[in-house]
């Protein structure tokens, strides 16, 4: 078990933060960890990688406790906090240098988490010249430094661009194949591009611990493409067990099928062979979605 949480509560003054959480984590899993803002999502994750302490409640990281153990847990885990505090005039090697002495990481573990995040094209650099991806990627790699088994990233892909974001999530997946990686976001659909099971945070409370996998299975798919121009619904309905088409808006169409086998390779021969162009084509989980309305957006 690489996360355990029993029954943490935690209370700023008299404001109750988290209400008795409890949830596991296994190993090499990426857990998602959803909520709205202030949920409770960044509390929980500094409790985790011990620079605050619960008020009561425990929580173990890779066996080791977060009340008692608080130096080998700091070495199972690496965090990526929510606003990246990165030193904007130094270099990239340099800042990874300054923090591989405090942890006592080799140099050439250096090299190795340059490569690993994608930032040889930019280590020379000074932080401050970097985008918000790459400086992102540089508050991975010094996640990764002291080579943690357990990753904790809050809000890992806030801000980001479409196409940092992309980047930052397959990087993340990469990681996770190896690593377990524990990340919060509001956003449900960071949640469905990158991990495999969702913890839903409402108010201090867990509402919701599932797998994505069981979320989709039994369930109708929904496809949302986008052509380069406008299509008949009719001319969609002729599309393999299809069960309903919806123009969102534009060129935006959301295609039901009664099937959970994937359906998208289908919608992309249907626009091929109809000389139509796809801009966006995505899966959506329609129960995930509706989890996370129905357990969130209640007052
Ligand atoms: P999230 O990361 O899900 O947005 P937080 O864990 O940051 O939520 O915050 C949970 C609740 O605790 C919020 O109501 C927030 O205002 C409050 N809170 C967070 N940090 C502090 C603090 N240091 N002092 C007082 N209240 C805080
Ligand atoms: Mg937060």
């Amino acid at each position: 078990m690489s996360i355990e949480v029993n029954n943490i509560t935690k209370l700023y003054k008299n404001q109750k933060a988290l209400n008795d959480v409890s949830f596991k984590v296994n190993n090499a899993e990426i857990v998602g960890f959803l909520g709205p803002n202030g949920a409770g999502k960044s509390t929980m994750m500094k409790i985790l990688t011990t620079y605050i302490a619960p008020s009561n409640g425990t929580a173990a990281v890779n066996g080791f406790n977060v009340n008692t153990e608080r130096k080998n847990v700091q070495s199972s885990v690496g965090y990526l906090p929510e606003h990246n505090p990165l030193y904007t005039d130094l270099y990239v090697r340099e800042y990874l240098n300054f923090n591989a002495n405090v942890y006592g990481t080799s140099k050439s573990r250096i090299n190795e988490v340059i490569e690993l995040t994608g930032l040889t094209p930019e280590a020379h650099k000074k932080i401050g010249q970097l985008s918000k991806g790459y400086r992102q990627r540089v508050g991975l790699a010094n996640a990764l430094l002291h080579n943690p088994d357990v990753l904790i990233l809050d809000e890992p892909t806030t801000g980001l661009d479409p196409n940092q974001l992309v980047d930052i999530r397959n990087l993340i997946k990469t990681i996770g194949k190896e690593k377990t990686v524990f990340l919060s976001t509001h956003i449900m659909q960071e949640v469905e591009a990158m991990c495999d099971r969702v913890i839903i945070i409402n108010k201090g409370e867990i509402v919701a611990d599932k797998y994505l996998k069981d979320l989709r299975a039994g369930q109708d798919q929904v496809v949302m493409v986008e052509f380069d121009y406008r299509v008949e619904d009719a001319f969609l309905l002729k599309l393999p067990k299809v069960s309903a088409v919806k123009n969102t808006h534009g060129f935006i169409y959301e295609i039901t099928f009664s099937t959970n086998d994937d359906m998208r390779s289908h919608v992309f021969d249907f626009a091929h062979d109809n000389e139509l162009k796809i801009l966006q084509l995505n899966q959506k989980n329609a129960s995930l979605e509706t989890l996370f309305r129905e357990l969130t957006q209640r007052s």
